[in-house]
């Protein structure tokens, strides 16, 4: 039986709870000291799919100032990253891999990296399956 929206927006839910702490052992050691943050306005735009992915939830979408330039630092980025959960975030936010993160996946210990292409490709499925 084909997943109902629901069920493929609590799969995605869960995934990205499950795996934000894998990500995270990247992203911590990476992210202070680049020098070409990602986080720009235009990459926290919510898009079709994450509204109906949050709409499915039941969870507002949260409020984007459309007066802020695109290419500027996204409103979400605080002194400590992002201010919003990853399961909260456009996906966008979590399938974006810089090259850096790719080289520390490639370079680093190969077991965690076989685990989070897992957790991203079930994460993939299930934003797919979101859609109408
Ligand atoms: S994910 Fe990559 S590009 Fe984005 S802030 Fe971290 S290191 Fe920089
Ligand atoms: S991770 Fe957060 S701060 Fe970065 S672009 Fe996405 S919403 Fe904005």
């Amino acid at each position: 039986m084909p997943l109902s929206r629901i069920d493929a927006a609590g799969m995605l839910q869960q995934l990205m709870i499950e795996s934000s702490p894998l990500i995270e052992e990247y992203t911590r050691e990476l992210c202070p000291v680049c020098t070409d943050v990602c986080c720009r306005q235009k990459h926290g735009i919510y898009r079709e799919r994450d509204i109906l992915y949050l709409n499915a939830l039941g969870t507002a979408i949260p409020a984007r100032d459309p007066a802020r330039p695109l290419d500027g630092p996204c409103e979400a980025i605080g002194e400590r990253g992002c201010a919003h959960p990853r399961w909260l975030r456009p996906f966008k936010c979590t399938w974006y891999f810089c090259d850096p993160l790719l080289e520390a996946m490639n370079d680093g210990p190969q077991k965690k990296a076989r685990a989070l292409s897992r957790a991203m490709k079930d994460m993939i499925e299930c934003y797919d399956k979101l859609k109408g």
